[in-house]
């Protein structure tokens, strides 16, 4: 597909490399990052964190598999008209939460208009990123505006905090099986299976919903050293 010349611009502007593949799903461009055959997938959603999208370059020349990475140096990505927060559009429900509370001057038919889009692309973005039977999808970003696992814990299946100096930082599961793992290890994480009850659009509760294993690894900022870390121990100690 054709990218356009927005896209492209953001795409050197955040350092993305032109000759690796890109394409575009749901009218989001991504950079493409394959190698090797793995049934582990990566995906950096949010083009404003910087660091996680360095880890994840990084990792990906050593580590196999496959990773998309959002060719936008901001965090909400354009859409006709307005804009979307790139992690709200996994469901209708969330999608429609998001664009109106992100374009409050778009009337109601703009609004429908605009689910209606989403609604017939959003299983090509799904099949893109989503993992093949029993695989892995590692999700990376960053917060700048004091989110943290403070946050996540009330609304979570299981909590495991061992850095409460470092609420930042930690890992979100929506597998049993990879939470008890991440769990014995030195580092925050929650589980979330089932809850919370409310879709917010979000990947993590569409992946809990299909039942699929999906880590979310957040960390602050700037923090490299320690997001590096992580992922690397992640990779490490996960199937
Ligand atoms: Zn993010």
């Amino acid at each position: 597909m054709t990218l356009s010349r927005r896209a492209v611009l953001a795409a050197l502007a955040s350092g993305a490399s032109l000759c690796g593949a890109s394409k575009q799903y749901a009218g989001i461009a991504f950079e493409v990052i394959r190698n090797g055959k793995s049934k582990r997938r990566y995906l950096l959603i949010h083009g404003d964190e910087q660091t996680a999208r360095e880890v994840l370059r990084e990792h990906m020349k050593t580590q196999e598999g496959i990773a998309h990475l959002v060719m936008s140096e901001e965090r909400l990505v354009p859409v006709p008209g307005g804009k979307v927060d790139p992690n709200r559009l996994w469901s209708r429900e969330g999608a429609e939460k998001n664009l109106k509370r992100v374009n409050p001057e778009w009337s109601d038919g703009q609004i429908a208009a605009e689910l209606r889009r989403l609604d017939k692309e959003r299983n090509k973005l799904i099949e893109a990123v989503m993992p093949p039977e029993g695989g892995l999808l590692v999700a990376v970003h960053n917060n700048a505006r004091g989110y943290s696992v403070k946050e996540e814990a009330p609304v979570s299946d299981a909590v495991s905090l061992k850095e409460n100096e470092s609420p930042h930082e930690f890992f979100l599961a929506t597998d049993e099986s990879d939470y008890r793992i991440l769990a014995t290890g030195p580092y925050n994480v929650v589980l979330q299976a089932k809850g919370p009850a409310e879709d917010d659009g979000s990947l993590s509760r569409l992946m809990a919903r299909r039942r699929a294993r999906y880590v979310n690894l957040e960390c602050a900022l700037g923090k490299k050293d320690r997001q590096r870390e992580m992922l690397q121990w992640l990779e490490r100690n996960l199937p």
